[in-house]
């Protein structure tokens, strides 16, 4: 068996900051919670913020004169700052708050796609996506006649390049739409070489940083993306509250998508003017409280370093990997641990996914089994589902063990 490798931060100290892990799953077995890549969990310092704005500065911003909602305005429009440093962003108007990915990709379809395209244009994503990647295209192309096209994948589980750019020479692709990271084979897309690619053919790029922006270290300018689009609740922030980034002047150009409050500039009967970016995209009263518990987590993750949780989760999917491989009859799928993130599908042979995962949670382990919201994917690798352990910064490596373990025993009770 291989040795631990040694954690690149103090993993003891970060574990003690996530009340939930320090619980007994059925009363009985300590949790092992191996589905961040559907949700992550929360530490104290998001939990605290939130309930600190609830107890002592709850108000709505951008209305009030008065000291509550100054300070609220104050504390909300912090984290769009903070948003900006983390992915490095060239502007602070270029931060649209959104409930999530999904909104950010439904907004992009909705403004930019439906008043700058036409039938026939191309919209190319890729047969890895999550549905939340797919569907808004399949939705825009109802309505106004655009192609949605799809990069293929090798038996490997990357991106086929070469195909990508005969799609593009071949068709009128205005947009490109990618996952940075695929949420079941955890492959790492190459994405600013993708956005060259993609300008050179004339077209945009959307990425989509709902696997990486937990992971990796991003910086918007450095990859060149036109459109990135993320959710907290992935990167140890609260539910509700999610980014789209974009670049100024495309956002400028760009109608709003919804309306109502905050979003305007002057209303009459007969018509409206509307506010300034960021504020154009954000009608109504937004997630305020979940976007102080998301500044909280963006301070978390910075504080430990977005490269050291890079590297730490290398190290530990290179373990699981490893491990993984020694079970008999287990399959994962996706490429090897350099060119992946904090992810492993698998199927056991003879065994629905679901049955492992349930015959999992009983030995306190939780993970995802079903499509994962990839069907296309799914379809594509030949099974109807997979089960999916996903890990994050809190995780260890005798965690990986008491999976591996825990596997050995499926295979028995199913046999
Ligand atoms: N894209 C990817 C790659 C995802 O993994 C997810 C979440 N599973 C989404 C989009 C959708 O994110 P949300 O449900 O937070 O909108």
């Amino acid at each position: 068996m291989i040795t631990h490798p040694t954690y690149i931060y103090d993993i003891a100290a970060i574990r003690e900051d996530f009340p939930i892990l320090h619980q007994y799953h059925h009363d009985a077995v300590p949790l092992i919670y191996l589905d961040s890549a559907a949700s992550s969990q929360k530490p104290y310092q998001v939990i605290e913020a939130i309930q600190h704005y609830y107890q002592t500065y709850n108000a709505n911003v951008h209305r009030g004169i008065h000291k509550l909602s100054e300070e609220a305005t104050q504390a909300y429009e912090g984290v769009r700052k903070k948003v900006r440093n983390f992915i490095n962003a060239g502007s602070r108007r270029e931060i649209i708050f959104t409930r999530g990915t999904t909104e950010g990709t439904n907004l992009v379809a909705q403004t930019w796609g439906r008043n700058f395209l036409k039938p026939g244009d191309v919209i190319l994503s890729t047969v890895m996506e999550h549905h939340a990647n797919i569907v808004p295209w399949q939705l825009l192309s109802e309505q106004i006649g655009v192609k949605v096209m799809y990069i293929p994948i090798l038996p490997n589980g990357t991106l086929d390049l070469a195909a990508y750019e005969r799609i593009l020479r071949e068709n009128p692709v205005k947009l490109v739409t990618v996952a940075h990271v695929s949420n079941v084979l955890g492959t790492i897309n190459p994405v600013a070489d993708m956005a060259v690619k993609a300008h050179d053919a004339g077209a945009l790029i959307l990425v989509d940083a709902a696997q990486s922006a937990p992971h990796l270290p991003l910086d918007v300018q450095a990859i060149d993306a036109d459109f990135l689009v993320f959710s907290s609740h992935k990167m140890v922030g609260p539910t509700g509250i999610g980014v789209l980034y974009g670049k100024r002047d495309i956002l400028e150009k760009m109608p709003p998508w919804m309306g109502g409050g905050d979003m305007i500039a002057t209303v009459t009967l007969e018509g409206s003017t509307w506010n300034d970016l960021p504020y154009k995209f954000e009608a109504g009263t937004p997630s305020i409280a979940e976007a102080i518990g998301f500044g909280a987590a963006i301070d978390y993750l910075s504080a430990i370093g977005m490269d050291k949780i890079h590297a730490q989760e290398q190290q530990m999917t290179a373990y699981l990997l490893e491990r993984l491989s020694e079970v008999p009859g287990v399959t994962v799928f996706g490429p090897e641990a350099d060119k992946k993130s904090a992810v492993a599908a698998f199927v056991v042979e003879g065994a629905h996914a679901h049955d492992v995962a349930q015959l999992l949670d009983a030995e306190g382990i939780a993970v995802r089994a079903g499509h994962h919201c990839a069907m296309p994917l799914h379809t594509e690798l030949g099974v109807s589902a997979t089960s999916r352990a996903s890990f994050y910064l809190y995780n260890t490596y005798d965690e990986v063990d008491v999976l591996i373990e825990a596997l050995y025993t499926v295979q028995r009770t199913l046999r």
